[in-house]
């Protein structure tokens, strides 16, 4: 058999009217018409001059026509590339012209704007809105359903992601259909997924946990999903009563807690409640378990490794921690100078290994090299430890490390401390220029507003509580913390709002 990604979903189906997916709006698509419309939108992609290993990217709000675009071009042997829908023509400009795709698909508003970058690498351009509606659309309801999915072998790419790039360049992560495929079928069976299944989908199709993650593991397990465009928390908690599992960002969780409406008896249908992409607070975690009666399983990975490491389906469910590594997927924590491999609980940088992770950066043979071990590990550029549970706990990304005349400080161990404190919602720890320390630790406070907590008191609670060098300096208290989509908190943003805070002259 092909390693097609879409042969290895769809080639065993046997129940065409299986429902796949459902929309708030009221559509209900079959596996049958999944199949049927991705075979019309690649017949189509076909006839706009995409061939096999041809990248297609697209920009575009979410819709299903959008997922079936997605399995169309892996159907069609191309590589599909997903773009955020909030990149400007600026920002893409330089992914249109990194990528040389041979079709691009974005919103008839941008329409304009995008001919002129694709012209530019010889790209046609196809338009498909949030309603489906395009030329993308109409294009395959002239073509046929039948289309023979091109013969594909693992290693060959399925997609390309753009990582989010917050130091420098982002880059292309290529993933092959066996990254993919393999990945899916490890969560398939690790988080118990079934045809029984109904997946609350509301997270963005541009990005590896709503495309992936949620998407691949549904469909491999024939289960269906409720598609919607964006996350309402009441919508969600509507769905509930008759969803199974929920896929969600950290603030999906955090938002739902605000709802009066989340109870026990709210969730009673659900079975599971998954959560990744940035860190779910420990606090929230307990608050949700208190709520809800269902402790969230928090997993981890990224946009070049799909997922690494999950909390068991069985086993405790450790809050803050991001759990196991998952069957096949090696996990290690590195001497980040070194690479010499460190003993339980030590800090240092996670390192990954197996059929998860992706072939390498688009068209960066050397920072390829780089972020690769000999022996085949992916230096992820996360920092955390392994404890002797086996449990991995991440620490924040190494380029948020705090060195703080000249000692390392990991924000999370200040952030910790800061967010067990009463009055304290939630923090970020970050380093400033400092005329003395190089960087000062520097903490950003979400705070109760009827807490009146002031910086001298959480200088004071944190004192002896913390090592000297990890105390910082200043305490900034703001309303929220800057995050982007997918509920990361943005630290480059703080950096730069806070940048001549100790240099200043005043
Ligand atoms: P992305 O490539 O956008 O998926 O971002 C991947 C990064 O998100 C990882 O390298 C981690 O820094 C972070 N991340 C993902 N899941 C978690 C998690 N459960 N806890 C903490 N950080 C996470």
């Amino acid at each position: 058999m092909s390693a097609n990604l879409f042969s290895r979903l769809f080639d065993t189906m046997t129940e065409p009217d299986r429902l796949a997916i459902e929309t708030a709006e009221g559509a209900r698509i079959s596996y049958g018409d999944l199949i049927a419309q991705s075979g019309r939108m690649a017949n189509y992609l076909v006839s706009r001059g995409v061939k096999a290993g041809d990248r297609v990217a697209a920009q575009a709000e979410k819709s299903v026509p959008a997922l079936v675009l997605y399995l169309a071009a892996v159907r069609a042997g191309a590589v599909y590339l997903p773009l955020n829908t909030a990149y400007t023509l600026n920002e893409l400009d330089y992914f249109i012209s990194d990528a040389e795709p041979a079709l691009v698909v974005c919103d008839p508003a941008r329409a304009e704007g995008i001919t002129a970058l694709a012209e530019r690498v010889g790209a046609r351009v196809d338009t498909l809105d949030a309603h489906g509606g395009g030329s993308l659309t109409e294009g395959a309801e002239r073509c046929a359903a039948e289309f023979a999915t091109v013969a594909r072998g693992g290693d060959d790419l399925a997609a390309i992601l753009y990582t989010s790039g917050t130091t420098g360049r982002s880059k292309g992560a290529m993933l092959s259909h066996d990254n993919l495929a393999s990945n899916s079928l490890t969560l398939v069976d690790f988080w118990r997924f079934t045809r029984d299944d109904v997946l609350i989908h509301a997270l963005p199709i541009y990005h590896t946990h709503g495309l992936f993650v949620a998407s691949n593991v549904t469909l491999f397990a024939r289960g269906a999903m409720i598609f919607l465009s964006r996350f309402d928390p009441n919508q969600v908690i509507d769905l509930m009563a008759r969803a199974t599992v929920l896929m969600g960002v950290p603030t999906f969780y955090t938002r739902l807690l605000q709802n009066p409406r989340l109870t026990r008896e709210a969730t009673r249908h659900m079975r599971l409640f998954v959560s990744g992409s940035a860190p779910l607070l420990a606090d929230t975690h307990r608050e949700w378990s208190a709520r809800t009666g269902h402790a969230v399983l928090e997993r981890y990975g990224m946009t070049e490794t799909n997922m690494n490491t999950s909390n068991p389906y069985d086993g405790e469910r450790v809050p803050g921690a991001v759990g196991l590594p998952l069957p096949g997927v090696a996990v290690r924590v590195t001497d980040p100078e070194t690479g010499t491999e460190l003993a339980p609980e030590a800090i240092g940088m996670i390192e990954v290994r197996g059929p998860n992770v992706f072939k390498g950066y688009w068209r960066m043979p050397e920072k390829t090299r780089a972020e690769f071990r000999p022996d085949g590990f992916f230096i992820t550029g996360d920092l955390g430890k392994i404890d002797a549970k086996g449990y991995v706990h991440i620490l924040g990304r190494g380029k948020d490390l705090v060195i703080s005349g000249g000692f390392n400080v990991y924000p999370k161990e200040v952030e910790s401390e800061i967010d067990a404190m009463p009055g304290v919602i939630e923090s970020a720890v970050i380093g400033v220029t400092h005329p003395d320390f190089g960087e000062g630790v520097t903490a950003v406070v979400v705070a109760d507003g009827n807490a009146g907590l002031t910086e001298g008191q959480v200088i004071h609670a944190l004192d002896g509580r913390l090592a000297k060098f990890k105390m910082p300096k200043r305490v900034l208290f703001v309303n929220d913390l800057p995050r982007n989509t997918m509920g990361k908190v943005q630290k480059n943003v703080l950096r730069d709002t806070y940048a001549a805070l100790y240099t200043k002259a005043d």
